[in-house]
This record gives C-alpha cells, sequence and structure tokens, in this order.
C-alpha cells in the first residue's frame, strides 16, 4: 500500500443503512469502496487497484461472506488482503468459522464504531508492517533493485506461466568488467557508488510488466523477460550495454578506459523436459563467450547460431 495515500477499504453489506453507518465512520480515515453483494465485493477486489482491507458481512443473499472469504483466499491475487467479519452472528461457532476461513478478524453488530476503528487501523498498521517486510526481503540493500531471493522466485513463476502459455522467456545475464582492478584502483566505496548506477542502467531498460532486474551477487545482474524473444531481448541487453558505457565511469585499470558490462542473453520456450537452471546457464555460458570475446559485448543465443526461440 502506498504511504503517500489513505488506505483502500472495501465494505459489503447487503443492507444499505448498514454500508451508510460503516462510510460515514470510516470516511474520513480512508478511501472506501462499497459492494451489495458478494459477487461485485468479489470483482472489486480482484481489481488491479487492491483494497488494503475488506469489511464483510455473513448474511447476503445469493453469496454467503464465507463464501466471498473463501474465494478471495483461494485466489492468489487477493489472499492478502486482510478480511474482516461484520455481522449479526454472534455465536463463538460463527466466529470461529468465520477465522478459520483466514479472516483476521470478527466483529459482532451492533457495531461499537470505537472499536471498530480501532480495529482497522491495528489491522491496516500490520498489513503495511507485513508489506513492508516483503518489500525489504525481495530488495538488494545496496541498489534497491530486486536481490538474488527474489529473481528465484519470480524466474521460477515466469518460468511456469510461460511454459502454459508457450512463450519464451529470456534471461540477461550481466557482468561488469575488469572490476576487481576498479575495487583496487578507486577504492570499494567508489565501487558501491558505480554497482548502483549500473543497477539504474539496468532497471531502466527493464520497464515493460513481466520485466524483472535484479542483482545476482557480487558485480553480476540478472533481467529476466517474460513472453521475450531473444531477438528482442538482445536489443534490450544492448541498451544496457551501451548505457553502462555511456555512464563513461573513468576507469584507468580497463584496456576499456571506461567501465563497461558483458552480456549473455539466451531465450527458450520452457519446457517440461528442461530445467530451469539450463536456462541460466546458457546465459551463463554466452556471458562466458562475451568476457572472452574482448567484453563490453553483448551475446546471445541469435548470435551463437543455436537460437532456441
Ligand atoms: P571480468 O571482467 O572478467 O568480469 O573481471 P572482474 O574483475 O570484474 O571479475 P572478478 O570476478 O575477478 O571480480 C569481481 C569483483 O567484484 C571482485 C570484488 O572485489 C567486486 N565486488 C563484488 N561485490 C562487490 C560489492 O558489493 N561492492 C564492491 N565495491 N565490489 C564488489
Ligand atoms: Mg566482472
Ligand atoms: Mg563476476
Amino acid at each position: 500500500m502506498e504511504l503517500n495515500r489513505k488506505p483502500l477499504l472495501l465494505i459489503v453489506d447487503d443492507e444499505p443503512a448498514n454500508l451508510h453507518v460503516l462510510v460515514e465512520s470510516l470516511g474520513n480515515d480512508y478511501v472506501i469502496k462499497a459492494a451489495t453483494n458478494g459477487t461485485d465485493a468479489i470483482g472489486i477486489a480482484q481489481d488491479a487497484d487492491k483494497p488494503d482491507l475488506i469489511l464483510l458481512d455473513v448474511m447476503m443473499p445469493e453469496i454467503s461472506g464465507y463464501e466471498v472469504c473463501k474465494t478471495l483466499k483461494e485466489d492468489e491475487t487477493t489472499k492478502d488482503i486482510p478480511v474482516i467479519f461484520v455481522t449479526a452472528m454472534e455465536l463463538p461457532e460463527w466466529e470461529v468459522c468465520g477465522l478459520e476461513l483466514g479472516a483476521v478478524d470478527y466483529i459482532c453488530k451492533p457495531i461499537n464504531i470505537g472499536v471498530l476503528k480501532a480495529r482497522v487501523s491495528t489491522h491496516i498498521k500490520l498489513k503495511q508492517l507485513q508489506e513492508q517486510l516483503v518489500k525489504l526481503s525481495n530488495q538488494d540493500k545496496l541498489t534497491g533493485i530486486s536481490n538474488r531471493r527474489h529473481f528465484d522466485e519470480y524466474f521460477d513463476v515466469e518460468w511456469r506461466r510461460n511454459m502454459r502459455n508457450q512463450t519464451p522467456l529470456t534471461i540477461i545475464m550481466a557482468d561488469i568488467d575488469y572490476f576487481k582492478r576498479f575495487n583496487d584502483t578507486y577504492g570499494h566505496l567508489a565501487g558501491d557508488v558505480c554497482l548502483v548506477k549500473v543497477a539504474e542502467v539496468l532497471n531502466s531498460v527493464l520497464q515493460r510488466p513481466g520485466d524483472l532486474a535484479a542483482r545476482y551477487g557480487g558485480e553480476e545482474f540478472v533481467g529476466v523477460l517474460s513472453n521475450t524473444n531473444a531477438a528482442g531481448a538482445h536489443q534490450i541487453a544492448e541498451a544496457f550495454r551501451s548505457g553502462v558505457e555511456k555512464l563513461a565511469v573513468p576507469h584507468s585499470g580497463s584496456p576499456l578506459g571506461c567501465v563497461t558490462a558483458s552480456c549473455g542473453v539466451a531465450a527458450m520456450v520452457p519446457d517440461a523436459a528442461v530445467l530451469p537452471s539450463e536456462l541460466i546457464a546458457l546465459a551463463d555460458k554466452h556471458l562466458y563467450v562475451a568476457k572472452d570475446s574482448g567484453r563490453n559485448v553483448v551475446i546471445s543465443s541469435r548470435e551463437r547460431g543455436n537460437e532456441l526461440v
């Protein structure tokens, strides 16, 4: 959830009078979306602009709140939205049922507005903390782009997605040239500044949905391009390579005179008979060819004559 805007609440109740009370009480602190039935509620929850929390009535015609909650928890895109039941069904066994379905809280009608506000605020804060943790655990501390852990997870998901869709998945492996000498000449701190700049270039060329820029380790970076063939990815890798060169960071220890990077590109339509690690190994192999052929160059499947896509 963006910290500079009010959190978004979805309030679901088939009784307009109840909705009115909730909207009146919470409208100052939150942006509110409302639904009067389960089908609309699920539709709104699946929107790109996700609610940060859902207040959900239980007894509604057609689809009950319990069924709505179950559907939301089974859907990868909505399962992390906290749900609070707000209901007249006060028996403890109903409360247990609601909590077992994955709701974070259960509030009985008649509502005490003070209690409701406090609980909503608590769960919003918990959600913000959880999102911060996920972000931190996915982020490389120095450069701010994705870290190796996030890359591994993302690559696995995209491998399976492209296998299902029978579309090409491409990896760009990039490595800064003569970086040990750079550290030796200018110091480790200057090396860190350089890594940040190179990461910014990689991030700026990987802007399509489905693209990911990550630090693979040390001075190695990786780009994941979903639904992109080797020729398309080669262009992106070339934009990265030339972007690094254009940074014009002086490097007296390199025969090229400035900081440069080499790239290996490999593309594949994922296949159950092939291990995902084979695609990475192929990009790595191309990277070593790039290093062998003088550095500051992009080598891809296309150029090696063993195009897989
Ligand atoms: P090549 O052109 O063959 O890639 O040579 P290289 O010197 O870049 O490669 P090598 O693998 O020998 O050295 C990588 C260097 O990257 C070693 C290390 O000092 C530096 N390095 C790795 N991680 C960091 C980091 O977080 N900060 C800084 N400043 N340097 C790092
Ligand atoms: Mg290197
Ligand atoms: Mg290296």
